[in-house]
Formats: C-alpha cells, sequence, structure tokens
C-alpha cells in the first residue's frame, strides 16, 4: 500500500501558550521603524573598552579558537573567584564552584532547570524580568508571584513568608532591581537569609547589575552572607559590566553540590561558551579598575538624565543603581503603560518599556521605564524631546 506524502507540518502544541515576542524587541523594533531615540531595551549605544577587543583579537590570532573546558577557561573562572572573593569575601573553588555561560540568561535558565522538578512552586517578585516565569514554566515549576511593594519596590517580607510552602524549592531575586532601579539593603539581605534559614528553599540571585550602585550604596550580594550562599546560584553578566551585551558571556557561583547539577545541564544545554571571549574577558579582569570605576561613570549619566527629566512633565522616581530609571507619566497622559509607551515612540520619537511588561495582567502604574546606558548626545537629544511634552 502507498501512503502519500503530505506537506502538512504536524500541530505543535505550545510549551509556552502566552508568550510572544519578548517586549523588548517589540518596542526596539518600534523604535527603528520610527527614527526613534531607543531608550526603551537595555543596551549601551556607545562602544567597550578597546582593550578588551585587543584581548579577544589576540586570543584568536594566537589560535585559541577551539571548544574550551565545559564549565569554563580556567583563567577566567580564577579571575571571577578572585573579584568575588575580594568584593564579596567569600571563596569559590573555579574548579567546582565557578562557571562560565552563555550569558546570565542562559545562566538562569540552567539554575531554574537543574532545581526544578515539576510541580515545585518557584516564588518570583513581581514586577520581574520577563525570563523568570517562562523558564520555571519550563520546568514544569509553578511560578508563585509575589509582589514589592507599590511605588517603593522594597520587598515585602510578610508576604514572601506567607508564600513559603512545603513546595517550595526556589526563589529568584534580582537587586539591582531590573526594572525598579531599587537595590537591596544589607538588613533586606540578612532578612531574606532569616526566613529561609529553617527550610531547603535554593536562590537563584540575579546580580547582573553589581557594579551599578550609586550615592556611594554597596551592592550586598548573596555571595556575601553565609546562609544565603549556601544555597545560591550567584548569576552576573559581562554583558553589563563591559558594555557588551551582544556576546552574551555571563557567570554562576555556587556551592560545588549546587554546580554540579547546574553543569549537568549546562554540558547539554551550551555545552561551553566561546573561546577567544572567555580568554580576553579573563585578561581584562586582571584590571580590577574599569569594573570599580563603573558606577561613578553610570552615576554621571543617571544625573544627567534627572537633570534633564526634572524639566519635563514626567516624575522621576528614584534609581539607586541599574541603568533604568522610571518616570510616572501621570501628569502628561491618561494612556494605559503600553498605550502610552508607544504614542511616545511614535508621536514624540523616544522609546520606553511600560512597566505592565514586568508583571502577570498587567498592574496599570503610569509608569514607564527609560535606559540612561547612552551616549551623553543621546540622552541630550531625548530629554530635549521629552521636554516638550
Ligand atoms: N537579568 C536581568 C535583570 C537583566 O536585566 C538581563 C539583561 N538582559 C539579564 C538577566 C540577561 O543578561 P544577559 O544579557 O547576560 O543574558
Ligand atoms: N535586559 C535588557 C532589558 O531589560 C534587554 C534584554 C533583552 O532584550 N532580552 O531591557
Amino acid at each position: 500500500m502507498q501512503t502519500e506524502t503530505t506537506t502538512r507540518t504536524p500541530p505543535l502544541p505550545s510549551r509556552l501558550p502566552a508568550v510572544g515576542t519578548t517586549i523588548f524587541t517589540v518596542m526596539s523594533a518600534l523604535a527603528a521603524e520610527r527614527g526613534a531615540i531607543n531608550l526603551g531595551q537595555g543596551f549601551p549605544d556607545f562602544d567597550c573598552d578597546p582593550t578588551l577587543v585587543g584581548h579577544v583579537h589576540a586570543a584568536m590570532s594566537a589560535g585559541l579558537n577551539q571548544y574550551p573546558p565545559m564549565a569554563g577557561v580556567p583563567a577566567l573562572r580564577e579571575a571571577v573567584a578572585a573579584k568575588v572573593a575580594r568584593l564579596y569575601g567569600r571563596c569559590y573553588d573555579p574548579a567546582t564552584e565557578v562557571t562560565v555561560t552563555a550569558g546570565a540568561t542562559q545562566a538562569i535558565l540552567t539554575a531554574i532547570l537543574c532545581a526544578v522538578h515539576p510541580g515545585d512552586e518557584v516564588i518570583v517578585l513581581e514586577p520581574c524580568y520577563d525570563s523568570y516565569v517562562p523558564n520555571v514554566e519550563l520546568a514544569g515549576g509553578r511560578v508563585v508571584r509575589v509582589p514589592l511593594t507599590p511605588r517603593t519596590f522594597r520587598p515585602d517580607f510578610d508576604r514572601i513568608a506567607a508564600a513559603l510552602s512545603p513546595r517550595t524549592r526556589m526563589i529568584v531575586v534580582n537587586s539591582p532591581h531590573n526594572p525598579s532601579a531599587t537595590v537591596w539593603t544589607r538588613e533586606e539581605m540578612q532578612r531574606l537569609e532569616a526566613l529561609l534559614a529553617p527550610t531547603d528553599v535554593l536562590v537563584v540571585s540575579d546580580e547582573v547589575y553589581e557594579h551599578m550602585v550609586f550615592d556611594g550604596g554597596q551592592h550586598v550580594s548573596a555571595s556575601s552572607l553565609p546562609g544565603l550562599a549556601a544555597r545560591s546560584f550567584v548569576v552576573s553578566s559581562f554583558g553589563k559590566t563591559y558594555h557588551v551585551t551582544g556576546w552574551k558571556v555571563g557567570t554562576v557561583v555556587a556551592p560545588s553540590p549546587l554546580t554540579a547539577e547546574f553543569r549537568k545541564v549546562h554540558q547539554f544545554n551550551v555545552f561551553t561558551v566561546n573561546t577567544p571571549v572567555q580568554h580576553g574577558l579573563a585578561r581584562h579582569l586582571a584590571d580590577p579598575r574599569p569594573y570599580l570605576e563603573l558606577p561613578a561613570f553610570y552615576q554621571r549619566k543617571r544625573d544627567l538624565f534627572l537633570d534633564g527629566l526634572r524639566q519635563t512633565r514626567l516624575v522621576p522616581l528614584h534609581t539607586q543603581g541599574s541603568y533604568f530609571q522610571l518616570v510616572d507619566y501621570s501628569g502628561v497622559s491618561d494612556l494605559p503603560e503600553a498605550g502610552f509607551c508607544q504614542w511616545l515612540t511614535r508621536e514624540v520619537g523616544v522609546a520606553a518599556i511600560p512597566l505592565t511588561a514586568f508583571y502577570e495582567g498587567g498592574l496599570e502604574q503610569r509608569l514607564a521605564r527609560l535606559c540612561f546606558a547612552k551616549r551623553d548626545e543621546t540622552l541630550q537629544a531625548a530629554l530635549e524631546r521629552l521636554q516638550r511634552l
């Protein structure tokens, strides 16, 4: 019997039925289409340090172009461990506790996939970065959303405590915070440590903006508190620290039993990450100045942007860290956030991200997120447009 050839693509029930294109891609596309200044998606519009490019080039020219070890180039893992020890006082073993990833995005996904079993609960604090929830869903976990305190975006420990259950496997925290630009205090990190002490709950601590904390404030890494370090995957990203978001290289530090499970997934997820870039980053990390100078570099941009925003009808909220600035636009428009950001992009020529994008069900607060990781001229040009509002 002859079977008929079919060109029909079989139906594919979605693993992520509620997910569309990310808001960052949507707003960047709209900004490009309208020729708007893109303060939406978070990325610098200036170049990285040419020394770093030189280091990567040198590694490529020296023939360092084949697979590196699965966990990452040893020199880079050693440099990361030394930096974490110097800044946060905890010694991670580069051989068994430091892993190089394809950006923080893969680090977070792999940490969640290795730890979350179907039916496990994972607490996320809303508003939160848009990859966390789909990551938990891909692992078969159940997302438990706990709101940060409205307007101040501080963690509400009573609500976090109420969300803990015997099924809680993990909590995802993020400081400095995207999108609210708050930075957790030592007391807040200690409260998290105390709250989790009697539990077996693991932590993903997303610290990609660790070097962007302003006004003399300090980043308090989960690695600096023994009780948190013992249960945390601490995630960072060279994309943010060295102005190379397109390189997609990040790191995870975690105690060896957690790292062992992380690497089981990592080796079949990406196996390993770009060799010459890792060698270049290792050399660049030997000089602490670039990351130690980052707070002052971005604080100056924040202040320039803030001074200009004060001459608009937008009301800026306080930015403690990260490269984001929230603005309250209720004095300008009654539109909902998504509509306002589209209008701002199309009609005013400045792209922004609606805060609703970071909440399930889209809590409307008349807030928009602007990114100030831009050349001064870009910020000035955007401010001129915003001052006409
Ligand atoms: N977490 C947060 C809070 C972020 O803002 C970003 C930036 N996109 C990431 C993770 C992902 O970082 P990477 O580009 O290194 O994957
Ligand atoms: N982290 C960046 C932001 O929050 C963008 C990352 C992305 O486009 N996925 O804007």
